[in-house]
Formats: C-alpha cells, sequence, structure tokens
C-alpha cells in the first residue's frame, strides 16, 4: 500500500466525468495532520492532456476538500505543496484518481482466478484450505478445477455455506476427455463435464457427429478428433450455464507445444470457446508460453479476431508456493455474481494481470481496461487486499476448527463492498 494510504483517509478515488465531486482528504494521524503556521497549496494535473494548474482546497476541521469536474476519462492527480519557515522548506504529496464516463462508473474491479488444484488432483492442499487462502490474498471469487473432477469444487461451495461472506465460490474443473491432449477449463458450469465422457459410447458417438458436421479437412486425423472433442467440451459447459476456457495452448510439454499451431488456428478460427487463457501456469524459466499466448492473440485481434481473455494461476499450491497470485483477472464488473462476471468476460471487460511479487506488473487486455487496471491496481487493490487478509485468516482457523472464527468471518462481511462504496 501506498504511504498516502496509511497516512490519509482520501475519497471518492473514482469520478464520474462531467460531475463536479468533492474529494476530501483527511489527515489520519497528527504526524500529517495539516498544521497552522504551515502554507498549503494544490495543484491538479491530468495523465492525458499535460493540463498541470493550481487548484482550490478548503481546509475546515483539520480536512481538506477540493471540488474537482474532470472533461475526459484518464487518471489525474493532486499534488499537495507543504511549505513552511517562509517556504524555506516544502514537502510534496501526490494522490491519484481516475475519472470514468458514465457508462462504465457502476462496474468495480473485482480480482479472480479461473484455473487451480487442490490435492484431490495434483495440487498440495486441501480444497476449504485453498479458497481460503485465495480471499487471505484480496481474491473476490475462484473456482477449484481439479483435473477430471468437478466435485473437490463443490466440496468447497458446500464448505463455505457455513460461512456468512462475500466471498464467491464457484463450481469449475479442468476437463480432460479421452485422447484429447487439449485443456479446457469449466468454469461455474452446474455439472461435471469429466462425468459425461465416462460414458465413453455415447462420447464418441457424439464427437463422431461433431466431425462429421464441422469442414476439419484443413487437419490432421488426430487434429481433427482433439478439435470435435473439445468443441464438445464447449457445448456442454454452455448447456451448463459455465464460461469455457481454451488452455495454455504454448505450454511446452514432452518437446512440443500442448497444441499443435493448426490446431490453435482452428480454435481462434471457430471462436467455439468463451475466453483465452491468456497468461498464467507458467513458472518465470517458461515465461516464454505466456509471451507466446499474448502475441499469437494480438496477431488475432490485427486481423479483427478480438477474443475475450482471462489470466490463470493454475496454481498447485497456495502456502510458500510458486505460481498462486502470479497470475489472475481482474473483471470489471456491477458486482461478483456469475452472470455479471461471466457478461463482463464476454464483453471483454476483463484485463489478465501479471504480478508477480517484486516485479513490475504487466496487464493484458483492451487498452480502455488496462489503463483503468493499471490504476485500480496501485490505488484501490492494496487498501481492498487489506480488507479480504483478515477475512481470510479467520476462514483459514474456522476450517481448522475454531468455530468461533465464524462471527469474525460475518463481521468482515461488506467490508469490500463498504470500501467500493466510499471509493466510488
Ligand atoms: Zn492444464
Ligand atoms: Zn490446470
Amino acid at each position: 500500500m501506498k504511504k498516502q494510504d496509511h497516512f490519509y483517509d482520501i475519497y471518492p478515488k473514482v469520478l464520474k466525468v462531467g460531475a463536479t465531486t468533492t474529494i476530501t482528504i483527511r489527515p489520519l494521524y497528527d504526524h500529517v495532520a495539516f498544521k497552522e503556521d504551515h502554507e498549503y497549496s494544490f495543484t491538479y494535473a491530468e495523465r492525458d492532456t499535460y493540463k498541470k494548474n493550481p487548484i482550490e482546497a478548503k481546509f475546515e476541521n483539520g480536512i481538506a476538500t477540493i471540488q474537482v469536474t474532470p472533461q475526459t476519462e484518464q487518471e489525474f492527480t493532486l499534488l499537495l505543496i507543504d511549505s513552511w519557515n517562509n517556504k524555506e522548506r516544502s514537502t510534496k504529496t501526490e494522490f491519484c484518481f481516475y475519472a470514468v464516463e458514465e457508462d462504465i462508473f457502476d462496474l468495480r474491479p473485482w480480482k479472480g482466478d479461473f484455473h487451480l488444484h487442490s490435492c484431490r488432483s495434483d495440487g498440495q492442499e486441501s480444497p476449504v484450505y485453498v479458497a481460503a487462502n485465495y480471499r487471505k490474498e484480496g481474491f473476490d471469487f475462484f473456482a477449484l478445477t481439479d483435473h477430471r473432477r468437478y466435485e473437490p469444487s463443490v466440496e468447497v461451495v458446500e464448505a463455505f455455506k457455513q460461512l456468512d461472506t462475500n466471498f464467491k465460490v464457484f463450481p469449475g474443473e479442468e476437463v480432460h476427455p479421452p485422447r484429447n491432449i487439449v485443456h479446457q477449463v469449466n468454469f461455474g458450469g452446474a455439472f461435471s463435464v469429466n462425468k459425461l465422457h465416462e460414458n465413453t459410447e455415447q462420447y464418441e458417438k457424439e464427437v463422431q457427429e461433431i466431425i462429421e458436421e464441422l469442414d476439419l479437412s484443413h487437419l490432421d486425423e488426430h487434429d481433427k478428433y482433439c478439435y470435435a472433442s473439445s468443441r464438445w467440451c464447449f457445448d456442454k459447459i454452455r448447456e451448463g450455464g459455465g464460461i469455457s476456457l481454451f488452455c495454455h495452448p504454448y505450454w511446452i510439454w514432452d518437446d512440443h507445444f500442448n497444441v499443435s499451431e493448426k490446431l490453435i488456428q482452428t480454435f481462434f478460427d471457430r471462436r467455439e470457446f468463451d475466453a483465452f487463457e491468456l497468461i498464467g501456469g507458467f513458472y518465470v524459466t517458461q515465461a516464454e508460453a505466456n509471451s507466446l499466448q499474448v502475441a499469437r492473440w494480438n496477431e488475432e485481434r490485427a486481423k479483427g479476431n478480438d477474443i475475450p481473455v482471462v489470466g490463470v494461476s493454475d496454481s498447485h499450491g497456495t502456502q510458500n508456493a510458486a505460481l498462486f497470485n502470479w497470475y489472475y483477472t481482474l473483471v470489471f464488473a456491477p458486482t461478483t455474481d456469475f452472470a455479471d462476471l461471466k457478461d463482463a468476460i464476454l464483453n471483454k471487460r476483463s484485463v489478465a494481470v501479471h504480478n508477480i511479487a517484486n516485479e513490475s506488473p504487466q496487464l493484458h487486455g483492451q487498452f480502455r481496461f488496462v489503463k483503468y487496471a493499471y490504476f485500480c491496481l496501485r490505488e484501490i487493490l492494496p487498501l481492498h487486499h487489506a480488507e479480504c487478509q483478515e477475512e481470510g485468516r479467520q476462514m483459514l482457523k474456522f476450517f481448522a476448527g475454531d468455530k468461533n472464527a465464524a462471527n469474525f468471518v460475518a463481521l468482515c462481511k461488506n467490508r469490500v463492498e463498504d470500501l467500493y462504496k466510499k471509493l466510488w
């Protein structure tokens, strides 16, 4: 968190373009209190326009208020200049804000993960442990997507019914149909797609029907089968109301990319999945896969094929483990209700985030939302994270057997929502 956010109460931080809004800056401790013998002034500076002018502030009861009417969607800064000893000495403190157009003003940034594992497949920890750690790291929603297994995600959903929380836990699974090397995620679907292909006869019959229905003559028999099998998965995920993800095609495995180039092109041309897993699941030594996925996605966009994206961790452990919280998605939606998240993703209001600790974050998505997301990551999410941390800690205690912790979890409810109410 920035020093300013520790020392001052600053609100709102997101404003509506064209509206006059009063911004409040309240020092929280006496070391930052506005002092009688100091002179204070502010400048207002816009990122997109070079505009930088002094702006009038009111100081009353130790609180500064400033009225602003931003004219275009962009970040702006209020710079506080504090001078004393006849201006011989001075300090500067920067406060950042964002003005958005009316159409996205009611949206909020929600942090989520769409693809991760527990010890119910090849991960390290129990489903509820994983879930509580996600909340502790400031996630608003997630789904456990164990290999070939939907039940562990339901186990989390059921366990969380004991807690009064706004943290959203959705069902999910990584779907691996027989003889199909492509990985796909079922996020939020109402039933297990893995269960369906256990009925091999029915599955093989339906895949054959898809092969006959589609023109896949440019593919060899192997890839033809894989494509039809994945299309079968996407159809079933859609039937269950879930979001289907086309996962990590440039993952290097057994000396080749997980998916052949011809097959990747077929996926992009036909667009029968909902969102592309743009970044995630790779160790720092394997950055190539993510870079290739980003480059490949940009190439499609240049051709006019603008594909919705998500960032996922594909984490297999949350405690002192790599991958967890490295890659995730910021979804700009009114709420974390599944329908709102889905609508946001399909309408490309999701930003894939690469944010490894002690590195500079890299964001991918639509320019408008990437720009806004950088602001949110810097100015909003650290405050949001602080609100989730205690709640996640109490969830861990609850699942470890301390039933009293449920009361603390309940007390934390709405902390994020209240913060967002204040900041917008
Ligand atoms: Zn996978
Ligand atoms: Zn996975």
